[in-house]
């Protein structure tokens, strides 16, 4: 099969594409590599037995013509091409609009042209401000102000599922919609400002943990692997064309008690500091005081859920930040 990935030098991305390069399908990659890297997929570029099978190409999916040239040829399209981390939207708020609105109706629009099956990723961040758990695909969404722009992810995300699902009832689009909750993994980078990745690396030189606020918001964390394998199985069903999904982790643990356990794990001397939001963003910022996700459709779908529990996670994370920072 020939599979086509926006975002595929990004996180998801890159585990995706090397899990169809595994199963011998081709792939084709577009990235601008705005929040991903060359680095993710250089070490499938360089694998001589993907060589033949792996197509990658530096651009926008702003640019219809290359995405063309990559959507019309594929069996399958997976749109991951998104500005991530709320660190990152914060700071390129224009930028993260255009790309989110702009790109994914371009994608929808080829994918309809070329009638492609098509799994787009959205975000937990739909739900917005919810105190409940867990959420469920129905449940409505709840935002703060256009004057916090950490609302405008979870506004364009929205508008993203709504676009889909309209070239669904209209056009009849084969199109599935994820929304993916804090995915982890190795090549995961802190840099946007994920929680986990940068947690560790703080443990691991013995700088100062930092906790946001005063670390009782709440997340859920899945393994990136399973992240992978429940979207490739998403895809082999059609009753899931025209649905959405939760998809993420069901251990609900607080920052705080994350922070101390990633402590405890990597041997650190690190203190854990609280700091307060408007001192570690500045502006337009509002958290997320709990994030937890009903995995129950997923699971009646294709039969199974996310199987790596925190403290594996952790130990996979661990592992591969200890490694680069050698
Ligand atoms: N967080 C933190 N310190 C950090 C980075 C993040 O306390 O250095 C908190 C953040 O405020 C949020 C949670 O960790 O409550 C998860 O943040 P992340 O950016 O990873 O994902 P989000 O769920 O906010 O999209």
């Amino acid at each position: 099969m020939k599979i086509a990935i926006t975002g595929g030098a990004g996180f998801i991305g890159s585990h995706l594409a090397a899990a169809y390069l595994e199963r011998g399908d081709e792939v084709a990659i577009i990235d601008n590599l705005s929040t991903g890297y060359i680095q993710n997929i250089q070490y499938l570029m360089d694998n001589p037995a993907y060589k033949s099978r792996l197509d990658v190409k530096i651009d926008t999916i702003l640019n219809p013509r290359v995405t063309a040239e990559l959507i019309g040829p594929a069996d399958l399209v997976f749109h991951l091409a998104a500005a991530v981390g709320v660190r990152y939207i914060i700071e390129n708020p224009l930028e993260s609009i255009k790309t989110n609105i702009q790109g994914t109706e371009i994608v929808l629009d080829l994918c309809s042209r070329f009638d492609k099956k098509v799994l787009i990723a959205s975000s937990s961040e739909v739900y917005g401000k919810h105190l409940h758990a867990p959420l469920v695909e129905t449940d409505n969404v709840i935002y703060g102000p256009s004057t916090k722009s950490r609302w405008s992810y979870a506004a364009s995300k929205l508008m993203d599922e709504f676009t889909a699902l309209a070239y669904h009832s209209t056009k009849g689009l084969k199109v599935v919609i994820t929304r993916l909750f804090n995915t982890v993994g190795p090549r995961q980078t802190g840099a946007y400002g994920m929680v986990i990745p940068r947690f560790v690396e703080q443990a691991l030189k013995n700088m100062p943990i930092t906790v946001y606020g005063d670390g009782t918001q709440t997340r859920t964390f899945t393994f990136v692997n399973d992240v992978v394998h429940v979207l490739m199985e998403l895809m082999k069903h059609q009753q899931a064309y025209g649905e959405v999904f939760n998809i993420g982790g069901t251990e609900e643990i607080s920052i705080y008690d994350l922070a101390q356990k990633i402590v405890n794990k990597t041997n650190s001397n690190s203190v854990i500091e609280k700091i307060p939001y408007e001192q570690a963003f500045k502006k337009d910022f509002e958290d997320m005081q709990r994030r937890v996700p009903s995995i129950e459709k997923v699971k009646s779908f294709i039969g199974f859920e996310p199987m790596t529990d925190l403290d594996t996670i952790l130990a996979h994370t661990i592992d591969y930040i200890r490694k680069t920072l050698q």
